[in-house]
């Protein structure tokens, strides 16, 4: 399991992680990050977003976005992928994550966590017991609060790549 604020893996991005292979291992639930680890950034839902929950419904996952995003934003998000979804999340307290668990019926030792924010997504899903997923952000156009946060994540993201030789 993930400790603190390291992942337990790197992903190119959420469409790059072999789902089926996690199902294989015992997880049945993934629950997502929205901006900048589904989609861009306020972007809407889209095919290869909704493609992708269709997937994970059709393996046998329950599958919930979790945004610290407002209702409608991640309400309309999710209707786009056929999802369910927690809004006004809080992440990285673990209440929005422990919601996420309930709705989609899974717990901690089965439930995958994949986002792209160190300080948000990796650090409240570790607490909850998670298996995380740190993916590569779509964009570097982010919001000054969010910039302030990568620049923290660097040495972080160092010292990870270092420990597991990956580049
Ligand atoms: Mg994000």
């Amino acid at each position: 399991m993930g400790r603190g604020l390291f992942p337990d893996e790197l992903s190119p991005s959420a469409y790059d992680i072999d789902y089926e292979a996690f199902y294989q291992k015992g997880y049945r639930g993934v629950i997502f990050d929205i901006d900048n680890t589904l989609v861009l950034p306020d972007a809407p839902a889209d095919e290869r977003a909704a493609a992708l929950f269709q997937r994970l419904h059709q393996i046998g996952y329950g599958a919930i976005v979790l945004s610290n995003n407002k209702g409608p934003r991640v309400s309309s998000f999710a209707q786009g992928v056929g999802g369910d979804y927690v809004a006004g999340g809080g992440k990285p307290l673990p209440r929005g994550y422990r919601q996420a668990m309930r709705q989609i019926g899974t717990d901690e030792a089965h439930t995958l966590f994949v986002g792209d924010q160190i300080f948000t997504d990796v650090w409240g899903a570790n607490a909850c017991g998670l298996y995380t997923i740190l993916t590569t952000p779509f964009t570097r156009r982010e919001e000054i609060q969010i910039i302030l946060k990568r620049i923290l994540e660097w040495p972080i993201l160092a010292v990870y790549k270092l420990i597991h030789h990956q580049k």
